[in-house]
């Protein structure tokens, strides 16, 4: 086959993966490749692309490319509201993830806002790839690599190592303003916590909390028990930290 030359421009904030970081590359094929496939191998994971135009229309991850073609492609955030909006390549409205095993933080933050997260922080790649594929769950890793496996669909590389703003990232990447409920999950196991008797669970207090407190949860999986007190205090205030950045991030305006 002649070798063919693919001329790549990528959009938005897109070349902060990209080795030379300048928008526009130009790749030499000698066989047939996915789209899939030569984009990733530029460095970006198809999991933060939305849009892909092809001599300007739009296509899938699994077009095969094996002519000289010129290819745009656009993150969430860069495409305009109106633009091809029956070919966009991701699902937004996604209310479940995992998240791999260096983002225990994020995990707790997450489960405090009442989000559903799989977390184990001995999961190896291949697991948290199946978890995500199997279970229909967003994928949350600082590992590229892993999103560039076949088998995840949905996921979100996170830009930032410090916890809150991958909170406040992962909060607006799916648009979960209005999904938050906070302290109703269990921070160990991510169970929904269910109302507890007081005197189901008096054995499992200490003596002060049995006399100062009568309204408790408990989580139905790990037994956990929560009540109010200096404990709820302190998760208040990191939600009130989340709300905080979350605005910050928005420009003022309130997505929580
Ligand atoms: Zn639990």
């Amino acid at each position: 086959m002649m070798a063919f030359s693919v001329r790549l421009t990528f959009h938005g904030d897109l070349p902060f993966f990209l080795r030379s970081k300048s928008a526009r590359l130009e790749r030499q094929l000698t066989e047939r490749t996915s789209v899939k496939d030569i984009i990733e191998a530029c460095g970006v994971p198809h999991t933060e692309i939305d849009l892909i135009l092809k001599d300007g229309k739009p296509v899938d991850f699994a077009r095969v490319i094996g002519t000289e073609s010129d290819i745009d492609v656009f993150p969430i955030e860069a495409v305009s509201v109106t633009a091809f909006p029956e070919k966009r390549l991701q699902v937004l409205n996604i209310r479940k993830f995992v998240a791999d095993g260096h983002l225990g933080k994020l995990a707790r933050d997450l489960r405090l806002l009442g989000i559903d997260v799989v977390y184990d922080r001995h999961a190896e790649d291949g697991q948290l790839a199946m978890i995500s594929k199997t279970e229909d769950r967003a994928l949350l890793t600082r590992d590229r690599r892993l999103l560039m496996y076949g088998s995840v669909r949905h996921g979100c590389y996170l830009k930032s190592q410090h916890p809150l703003e991958q909170t406040v990232q992962v909060i607006k990447r799916f648009n979960l303003g209005s999904a938050l409920t906070p302290l109703t999950r269990c921070l160990r196991c991510n169970a929904v916590l269910e109302a507890a008797e007081k005197a189901k669970i008096v054995d499992q207090l200490e003596p002060l909390t049995k006399i100062y407190y009568d309204q408790f949860r408990r989580c139905p999986e790990c037994r956990q028990v929560y009540w109010p007190g200096s404990h709820l205090e302190k998760l208040q205030k990191r939600i009130e930290a989340i709300r905080t950045a979350t605005m910050v991030q928005a420009k003022g305006k309130p997505v929580l």
